[in-house]
């Protein structure tokens, strides 16, 4: 780690051996077990976090509670300013931030200064946003009477997020929330505990610097039990989950028994439909991309590959011949270009999934396998794998969250490659390689791809700020980051104002007295 300057970055973003996992802003406390974090790259110990106890959450809430009655009244632009602050430091200390994202969840360096890159993308979006924040006025059916809708803010927004993308998640719905003028209280992974330090030592800084109450911007640190704590709490009007399917569906059942508003963001099954009018090319670079990068974990990496009957061979062997060329190793390394798994259990879970392609009937085409040796002793780098399966087999059905691609032919027309794509309980991500304007409007209409994000000429990997992000089915239904996103981070309000003398009832309805 040394040659890669892990030392440095550590001090830049203010981290120690052991530090304190809760934090309303510059007051870091934390009564429980201690997590240790481990890095995936090389398995060693970069650092310990004391963990959030009932006591230390409490603390948080009620310090929230009361920080948001005064920042609700902030105007929105000057929220916006603090966040353009924010940004500024963000850029500043992008290179140590990406290092540490790399080390810690093991994405190679390039892919954790893009992370950062994002954080960067969606505070310019929420400074411009801040001065927006609108609603529609309508014409009232009652002579003199004006309407209209606006948006306050909510209260607070718990934030639970996963290990893949350990800062970029936390950004997409804080910079949205603060400029909204609600309360952050962010649960990060349990796997990657010091880059949620490092993030809320960044805010806690400017927000400092700029009087902004404590408890705006909070973390809590822990496994499930502490995300329990908020998803149970009716204090919390809105949680933000970003993780598997099965996390999602206990905290949806939690949150929408005492009827709070959950934004849920879970896992896919990303299929690309490479048509007979592919560029087969591009359709190779997309498809490898998105199958390997990250090492499989995203949650919009390729999973399969529906390719048609004539150009199955083709884009086979070009797939194939291009996995032979992969440098697997130490991801702060620019010349690899797939780096470890987050842990030991996400490489039991990625052999289960060959194995059972196989006993399910399914051809290995590109081996796959654990790495050992020198470079590989953390035990965690894999073989990116492809195999030759049908879309109904039970493991092509669930997401494995590592480097092992689905090939599959298709007969026919679109409609027949899109059966296949939408035959899935998930729905976050798709792409269709084609240069047929009719194939690819088909894939885009009514009948095409059923999922959140549907892409032409692109792989299914990786999104824009700009955009809504999510899916749909089983992926949960939300929508963070671009577009009118910010809206669930809002309380709506329809208001209706008589300016006459008189007072008409709607409807016609007459009510003398
Ligand atoms: P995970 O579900 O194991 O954990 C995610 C977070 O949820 C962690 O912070 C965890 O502590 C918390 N959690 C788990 N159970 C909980 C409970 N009952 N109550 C409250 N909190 C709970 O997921 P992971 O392994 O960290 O991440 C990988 C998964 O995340 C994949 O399925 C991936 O597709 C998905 N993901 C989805 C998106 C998206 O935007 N759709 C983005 C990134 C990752």
């Amino acid at each position: 780690a040394e040659e890669f300057g892990i030392k440095q970055a550590l001090k830049d973003l203010g981290l120690k051996d052991i530090n304190n996992g809760t934090s309303t802003g510059n007051d870091w406390f934390s009564n429980g077990d201690i997590i240790e974090s481990y890095s995936p790259v090389d398995g060693a110990l970069i650092g310990k976090v004391k963990a959030t106890t009932k006591e230390d959450y409490e603390k948080v809430v009620t310090t929230a509670e009361k920080g948001f009655k005064e920042w609700r009244t902030w105007p929105a632009p000057q929220r916006g300013e603090v966040v353009r602050q924010f940004n500024d430091e963000l850029r500043r200390l992008k290179e140590p931030l990406g290092k540490l994202v790399s080390y810690e969840m093991g994405k190679s360096y390039q892919e954790g200064l893009g992370e950062v890159q994002e954080m960067i993308d969606i505070c310019d979006f929420a400074v411009g946003l801040s001065r927006q924040l609108h609603g529609l006025t309508m014409h009232s059916e009652r002579p003199g009477h004006r309407m209209y809708e606006q948006y306050h803010p909510l209260g607070i927004v718990g934030i639970i997020s996963a290990f893949n993308f350990p800062v970029a998640v936390w950004a997409w719905n804080t910079a949205l929330a603060w400029v909204c003028g609600d309360a952050c209280i962010w649960k990060g992974s349990e796997k990657t505990p010091l880059t949620s330090v490092a993030c809320q030592n960044i805010a806690a800084k400017v927000f400092e610097e700029n009087k902004v109450p404590a408890g705006i911007s909070s973390l809590i640190t822990g496994d499930y039990t502490v995300g329990e704590m908020m998803t149970k709490d009716d204090r919390v009007p809105l949680i933000s989950a970003t993780g598997s399917i099965k996390m999602g569906k206990i905290v949806a059942q939690a949150v929408a028994a005492r009827l709070g508003k959950s934004l849920l963001e879970l896992g896919g099954n990303n299929a690309i439909i490479v048509t007979p009018d592919a560029n087969i090319k591009n359709t190779v670079i997309g498809a490898v991309f998105g199958a390997v990068g990250t090492c499989g974990q995203r949650c919009t990496s390729t999973r399969r590959l529906i390719v048609h009957e004539d150009v199955y061979d083709k884009v086979k062997d070009a797939v194939v011949k291009a996995y032979k060329q992969i440098k697997i190793g130490n991801p702060l390394d620019e010349n690899n270009h797939v780096g470890p798994l987050i842990d030991k259990d996400a490489v039991k879970n990625y052999q289960t999934a060959l194995k059972k392609v196989v006993d399910e009937g399914g051809k290995i085409l590109v081996e796959g396998g654990v790495l050992e040796g020198e470079g590989y002793e953390s035990g965690c780098y894999v073989k990116p794998a492809i195999a030759e399966a049908e879309n109904h087999f039970e493991i092509v059905q669930h997401e494995t969250f590592g480097p092992v691609l689905y090939l599959m032919k298709y007969k026919g027309d679109v409609s027949d490659a899109l059966k296949l794509q939408n035959g899935v309980k998930q729905g976050l991500s798709s792409a269709i390689m084609t240069n047929n304007l009719r194939e690819a409007e088909r894939f885009l209409s009514t009948e095409g791809s059923d999922c959140g994000i549907a892409n032409v000429n692109i792989g299914t990997s990786g999104a824009e700020i700009g955009g809504a992000f999510g899916g749909e089915k089983e992926t949960g239904g939300g929508r963070e980051s671009g577009s009118d996103a910010w809206k669930i981070y809002m309380r709506r309000q329809t208001n209706t104002i008589n300016y006459t003398t008189e007072l008409p009832l709607a409807q016609g309805i007459k009510f003398d007295l």
